[in-house]
């Protein structure tokens, strides 16, 4: 059992080398902590904050999350859940988006769950997959597969596979279509459901809190125009923004320039909007972080 302990930093898991590697790293980089070369060591310690990175598979994240060896890791949330680890999920991350899904040889034409009835069907995910089956009642035979599972079938080692899926052009070119998607995942921030310290929990309060805004910040632009007086009303009307923009005279008579933060979802629909209203000089930047 760990004990309450302020005196060692802050640890977080993080994939070695993969699909999550990047993404993570640039995220922590994006909200401001800095570190040594972490291409050379396992353990990495953070240069302005009380923390280390541990790089490991991501397969065993959540054991170690989940033991208190880590505080806090990002992992996938179909690793989580294949392993059903007893940790707190913090909140999804939008990338290393995907979703597992039933697959089998196009000239089955599989369609629903009860086709796969005494199939066999070749997985790196059992867990999830016989929870699945079990849910409706449905009796299958899953043959537990490292990787490589897409070419089970042609193997002739399973009938069907259930395997993660983002495009689907790895199913296609092995001559599988996909039949039912069984669990859409992303990143997860898990943390440790270990005691600990007020030290930790404060620097996972801040981490959280900046993290929340470099999202906020990734899905929204910074915009700036200039407007006649007069269409201001009108381009208000537009500006989905979180606050009421920022109108400021120019030293042109009658002509304002407006800031405002809009949705990167309807960044270029209000950008039509604004020109038809009059704006002029539009210029989008991306915006670093938002807080609060
Ligand atoms: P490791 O060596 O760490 O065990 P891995 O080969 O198991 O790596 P990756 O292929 O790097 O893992 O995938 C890591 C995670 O990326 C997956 O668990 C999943 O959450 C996510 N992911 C996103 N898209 C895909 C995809 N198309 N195929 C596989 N994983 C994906
Ligand atoms: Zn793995």
């Amino acid at each position: 059992m760990r004990t309450l302990d302020s005196t060692t930093s802050l640890r977080i898991a993080v994939q070695k080398s993969g699909r999550l590697t990047d993404k993570t790293l640039t995220l922590l980089e994006g909200i401001g902590l800095k570190f040594d070369d972490y291409k050379r060591s396992l353990l990495v310690k953070c240069l302005n904050f009380d923390v280390e990175l541990l790089l490991i598979r991501d397969d065993d994240i959540p054991e170690y999350v989940e033991d208190g060896v880590c505080d806090l890791g990002f992992v996938g949330a179909n690793v989580v859940a294949e392993d059903e680890a007893d940790v707190t999920i913090i909140r999804g991350l939008n990338y290393g988006v995907c979703r597992l899904s039933l697959a089998a040889p196009k000239e089955d034409k599989l369609k629903s769950a009860a086709d796969f009835a005494g199939k066999r069907i070749a997985t790196s995910y059992p867990g999830i997959t016989k929870r699945y089956f079990d849910s409706k009642n449905i009796n299958v035979d899953i043959v537990t597969l490292s990787g490589s599972v897409e070419i089970a079938p042609r193997l002739e080692i399973a009938d069907a596979i259930c395997d993660l899926v983002s495009t689907g052009g790895t199913l296609k070119a092995n001559g599988l279509e996909e039949v039912i998607n069984i669990f859409d995942s992303e990143t997860q921030l898990v943390k440790t459901n270990k005691p600990l310290s007020p030290g930790k929990e404060n620097l996972i309060e801040r981490i959280l809190q900046r993290i929340e805004g470099y999202q906020k910040a990734a899905k929204s632009k910074y915009i700036l125009m200039n407007a006649p007086q007069e269409a201001v009303s009108k381009i208000k009307e537009i500006l989905p923004s979180l606050k009421s923009p920022t109108v400021m005279p120019l030293a042109d008579n009658g002509m304002v320039a407006i800031h405002a933060v809009v949705p990167l979802s309807t960044f270029w629909d209000v950008m039509e909007q604004l020109k038809a209203a009059g704006a002029t000089g539009i210029v989008m930047l991306p915006i670093e972080s938002m807080i609060a």
